[in-house]
């Protein structure tokens, strides 16, 4: 059903190897290959030099078995139904594998962010909202951060929500800034999680995770954060990259530091504290850990074969192809799935959508607790079934969703 190069039909890919293993009801196997809801809208918006333009938008929700479709928003010049479909199927996968009473979701907008003015991010934001209101609400459709999306644009998503329904809804999205229903340890939560199973996998090798050493494609949100906890966390960050250029130093990089520069210059490019580098070079790299955090399709088969890290951990979602997974298979590089990777976000998320629909607050030492124990338990989950079936960690994890899911769905049966 999905054409060659789309990002549904690697997901898709990815599925059935899982499904075949486990001799799937072909029923079931139908239901969880099929997007439940995809919705597009165009959004107008009056731009500041007085024009018109239209942004095409996207909210997808894949499946609703377990509760409500859970998944961020993305702002960038490629999003497309494809993309924000796979998205949302690997949603699904996630917050099964998390153990979270979520179903999966995904927005996304057509635009470039980096050049429009934050009025003008504002008014496409809320008529994006306005656009797909009837679908989303705390029961049904959970919106959160993703590319090119933050706190800010949440809060935006609240306010109008709020305004259309009558009164201050803070369960409508995750993501938010704390003052106003967010949860502490959100903003950390994804490269905490990142950290987090980077340790788990160096423990699962027998590899020393202290003076570990780590190179991070990607400086956002998750890839910053991820590289500031793991340097944290006694291993030596020596290579990163971002969208314009990347900074090597062999002794570890000065994290601190970076996140300092890349405040003020958007960019790492340029940052003093090292060598500058490319993106290929960061891939080839001799270190223990590789970890893509940026957009899909980043390891294929063309540079697959140069990758010498032990572990590749998906921070990103979907940043290795089928054909470059198999070759990092068979050359023994053991790939932490991003559907078990970064799901920290979606679990702190889901605890912030506990926490306001209780209107009672945990502190930040609560939440990283918590996330600790709910990423041992899912990492542990899939290395337990990844031994019982003999099969790789990506195989392993789509083994244990589809069957979280697929039981749900044969209990809960046909409607009409
Ligand atoms: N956008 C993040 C992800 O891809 C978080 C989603 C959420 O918190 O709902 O997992």
């Amino acid at each position: 059903m999905a054409e060659h190069g789309s990002i549904f039909g690697a997901m898709l890919q990815e599925f059935d190897v899982a499904a075949r293993i486990l001799n799937l009801d072909p029923g079931i196997w139908r239901i969880l290959t099929h997007p439940k809801r995809q919705i597009v809208v165009s959004c107008p918006v009056q731009m500041d030099n007085g024009e018109i333009e239209v942004f095409t938008g996207y909210r997808v929700q894949y499946n609703v078995t377990l509760g409500p479709a859970k998944g961020g928003i993305r702002y960038h010049p490629d999003v497309s139904l494809d993309e924000v479909t796979a998205l949302a199927a690997w949603m699904t996968w996630k917050c099964a594998i998390a153990h979270i009473p979520f179903g999966g979701g995904k927005g996304g907008v057509v635009c470039d962010p980096t050049r429009m003015s934050r009025r003008e991010l504002e008014a496409l934001t809320r008529r994006y909202v306005a656009e797909i209101i009837d679908a989303i609400g705390p029961e049904k459709d959970v919106p959160a951060p993703d590319v090119n999306t933050d706190a800010q644009v949440m809060a935006w998503v609240m306010d109008t929500y709020s305004m259309h329904v009558g009164h201050t809804s803070t369960a409508v999205v995750t993501g938010k800034p704390v003052e106003m229903g967010g949860s502490l340890g959100r903003r950390e939560a994804t490269g905490r999680g990142v950290m987090i199973v980077t340790r788990e996998a160096a423990r699962h090798l027998g590899l020393a995770f202290e003076g570990a050493t780590v190179a991070i494609q990607g400086f956002g949100n998750v890839g910053s954060v991820s590289a500031d906890l793991l340097a944290r966390a006694g291993t030596r960050v020596v290579a990163i990259t971002d969208w314009k250029g990347g900074v090597y130093n062999a002794k570890g990089l000065d994290i601190t530091a970076m996140l300092d520069y890349a405040r003020q210059h958007k960019t790492i490019d340029g940052f003093p504290g090292g060598d500058s580098i490319s993106n290929e070079d960061l891939f080839a790299m001799d270190v223990d850990v590789l970890i893509p955090a940026a957009l899909e399709n980043q390891v294929t088969a063309d540079n697959a074969g140069s990758i010498r890290a032990k572990i590749l951990i998906e921070a990103a979602n979907g940043p290795t192809t089928p054909d470059a997974h198999k070759i990092l298979h068979e050359r023994g590089v053991l790939v932490v799935p991003d559907i078990l990777a970064n799901s920290g976000g979606v679990t702190v998320s889901y605890f912030e959508w506990v926490q306001d629909r209780y209107g009672y607050f945990w502190e930040e030492r609560e939440v990283n607790e918590r996330l600790e124990r709910k990423m041992c338990e899912a990492f542990d989950d899939v290395v337990q079934t990844s031994m019982k079936y003999k099969v790789d960690l990506r195989t392993a994890a789509y083994i244990v969703a589809i069957s979280r899911v697929g039981t749900v769905t044969k209990m809960r049966g046909m409607y009409a």
